[in-house]
């Protein structure tokens, strides 16, 4: 059986410790990820989603613009006809976007940063790829761009949020053609991995597992330098529009600007954490991922911010609340936050460490119990360590529940007024939910017994003592 050890630790010069992983060597690594499992009600099940995911956004944003947050009936003609007038795509919107995504990619393919190597690759007999960890500076020199470019005229934050729906449909007809011609690319290359047969269900999964262009890696790329950079900025030109208009930034305005700021923060700064993750290391670049960052995150995430930004136009002032409710919102982002963040790092440095691939950074900020030292653990008979130690040893999933908190405290600063700002708190428990089990069943087959004593160690998976 399987016993509960504690990592030899050796400091460095930095007083950071690094695990000894000598034990690790003559592990052989098996393909366990090839495995072919029919996930999301398999090809109808993924069909419907690539259809009813664009649809659910045109939807989700037209009852927002036109109907200020009712549920209006979704056949609704007017409805439809509206949406299809302002949402239309215009060469404007495409320019503005496409743009913005070009320099984001000059700037993950000139920019400075540390390289860190990936988990191996079983696919690839246990190769580390390389991965250019520059989202740092790209974030900082994004920032100075588009300071620079709406303080001398060149580009108005505020045409972010007055063409919102033309911008939707271009990233959804980015997001579509990304998706296709990544797969016909690597059908050609002949670089497709763990494919169903199924055109349809491999279009949705992905052919690709770690697609390229030159030295940036596009699954990488497209999770963190589009996504959250997009939504970061849609509720700051929200809030330019508010400063326009009213003198002001309201505390609400300035919650969602904070709330997007940290999650595009924690991105760059962690971003030498992320190649070692599920995404990294499992996932296939196909139109969930795809579509999802970058179209879905962008302009599903960003309801609430634009929830608020009709609302002060309807009303001729922002929504304002309670003192005590600001503060609880306020306090139940930042404690999400923190544990969210922490315990992020904490497992990923741990699993960095035992991959030789840890770099020790000063990216701010760096928050108190980011790393662990001598964490406990559960050496598995595959050769991986599972930690227990931390914040992992009170749940299992303690960094979902944390993001929880945060996605909701997006919801609450929105007030009740309509369901809509709680569309993303509400799609995240399910995603979550849904990762949960896919993650659990995939660990429980890759590890056998090992896992079952990590389950009996940490009974909880989301709330500690509770469930
Ligand atoms: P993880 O990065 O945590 O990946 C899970 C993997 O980590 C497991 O498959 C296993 O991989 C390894 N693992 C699990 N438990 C342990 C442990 N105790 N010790 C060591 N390794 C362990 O999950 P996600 O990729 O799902 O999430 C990463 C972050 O991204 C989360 O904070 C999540 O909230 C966030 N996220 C946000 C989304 C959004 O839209 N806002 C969407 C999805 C995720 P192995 O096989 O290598 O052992």
């Amino acid at each position: 059986m399987p016993s509960k050890h504690t990592v030899k630790v050796k400091p460095n010069i930095n007083g950071i410790t690094s695990v000894d992983i000598k034990q690790k060597k003559n592990v052989t690594l098996i393909d366990t990820d090839n495995e072919i499992v029919f996930e999301f009600g398999g090809p109808w099940g993924v069909t419907a989603m690539m259809i009813g995911f664009p649809l659910l956004m045109f939807y989700l944003w037209g009852c927002l613009q036109f109907y200020r947050g009712k549920l209006v009936l979704p056949l609704e003609g007017e409805l439809w006809s509206q949406i299809i007038k302002e949402a239309w795509p215009t060469w404007y919107a495409t320019k503005i976007y496409l743009m913005f995504c070009l320099y984001e990619l000059f700037l993950a393919y000139f920019m400075p940063g540390p390289i860190v190597k990936g988990a191996p690759v079983a696919s690839l007999n246990g190769k580390k790829l390389d991965y250019l960890c520059n989202g740092v500076m790209s974030w900082y020199v994004t920032l100075i761009t588009s300071y620079i470019l709406h303080r001398y005229g060149y580009f108005r934050l505020t045409e972010i949020i007055d063409n919102l729906g033309p911008l939707m449909t271009v990233s959804i007809i980015t997001g579509f053609t990304i998706t296709f011609t990544v797969y016909i690319v690597t059908i050609i290359q002949g670089n497709q991995y763990r494919m169903s047969g199924n055109i349809v269900y491999d279009l949705f999964m992905g052919a690709a597992l770690n697609p390229r262009l030159g030295r940036v890696d596009l699954k990488m790329f497209a999770e963190i330098r589009v996504p959250w950079v997009v939504l970061f900025y849609i509720s700051v030109s929200a809030a330019v529009k508010e400063y326009e208009m009213f003198g002001y930034v309201s505390a609400t305005m300035a919650f969602m600007v904070l709330a997007h700021f940290l999650y595009v923060n924690a991105c760059a700064k962690g971003e030498e954490c992320i190649p070692t993750t599920w995404d990294m290391t499992y996932e296939k670049f196909g139109f969930m991922l795809i579509f999802w960052n970058f179209a879905g995150v962008p302009f599903t995430y960003c309801l609430g911010t634009l929830y608020l930004h009709l609302s002060s136009i309807d009303n001729g002032r922002p929504i304002q609340h309670s003192p005590a409710w600001t503060f609880f919102c306020y306090a139940l982002l930042i404690s999400g936050y923190y544990i969210w963040d922490t315990a992020n790092s904490q497992k990923n440095r741990f699993r960095m460490t035992l991959n030789g691939t840890y770099i020790p950074r000063s990216t701010f900020p760096q928050l108190p119990w980011g790393t662990l030292k001598n964490p406990s653990y559960i050496k598995t008979k595959q050769g991986n360590l599972i930690l227990t130690g931390g914040w992992w040893g009170y749940a299992r999933k303690i960094h979902y529940s944390a993001d929880l908190m945060m996605a909701f405290s997006w919801g609450f600063i929105c007030g009740f007024n309509t369901p809509i700002p709680y569309f993303y708190p509400a799609f995240f428990v399910f995603v979550l939910t849904h990762r949960v089990t896919r993650d659990m069943e995939r660990c429980a087959r890759k590890y056998g017994k090992d896992w079952d004593e990590y389950c009996r160690q940490v009974p909880y998976i989301f709330i500690p003592g509770v469930y």
